[in-house]
């Protein structure tokens, strides 16, 4: 398996970004903007049962943190002049995956290529060779990382759907009180 990014932007017009509260304290931060600017909420209902990704009770039904994205189906944090990441140096954990991912077996984390990319990904060339262990040492590195901010993400989600939920804008003022008390993990 060989890779090298192209910078052609075709996973950010082709996927939906789950997200935790530390993804977005980093890119609210960088961008200078409100949380409320760059996120959105997919229900489950429409977006399918992921159950690895926490979910918030709004509006009364669960639903995923996500980025928002323009009306093509593109991230909205994908830049239509440059076709570039606008927030390349803190962009959220899984779009610093594709296109790999990693797996639990065993207790151990398993590097492999996210589903669909072989094809999809102009970068990507499977040429029956192995990951290159140069990936699989970062997605590793990024795989502890990103259990340990899913870890934090899944608490607040339980904490928050503990109380029955609430509405879009009650659920915005959790999620900013949320990352103005877990900044310091988002620094880390
Ligand atoms: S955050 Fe950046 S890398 Fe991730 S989908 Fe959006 S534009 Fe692409």
């Amino acid at each position: 398996m060989r890779f090298r990014c192209l910078k052609r932007g075709f996973c950010c017009r082709r996927y939906w970004i789950p997200v935790t509260h530390l993804d977005i304290a980093r890119i609210s931060s960088y961008l200078g903007v409100d949380a409320a600017e760059v996120v959105d909420l997919k229900p489950v209902r429409i977006y399918g049962s992921y159950p690895q990704i926490p979910t918030v009770l709004v509006d009364g039904e669960p639903q995923y943190l996500a980025l928002r994205d323009r009306e093509d189906g593109s991230c909205i944090l994908l830049d239509p002049s440059s076709g570039k990441c606008a927030v390349h140096d803190v962009k959220p954990l899984v779009c610093r995956f594709y296109p790999f991912t990693y797996r639990l077996e065993g207790g151990e984390v398993r590097v492999v290529v996210a589903e669909g990319a072989i094809g999809s990904c102009p970068g990507l060339v499977d040429d029956d060779a192995p990951i290159p262990q140069r990936v699989v040492e970062e997605v590793r590195r990024l795989a502890e990382r990103h259990m340990f901010e899913i870890a934090l993400w899944r608490a607040a989600c339980i904490e928050w759907n503990r109380g029955g939920g609430g509405s879009r804008e009650q659920f915005l003022e959790f999620l900013r009180s949320l990352i103005e008390r877990d900044r310091v993990f988002a620094e880390a």
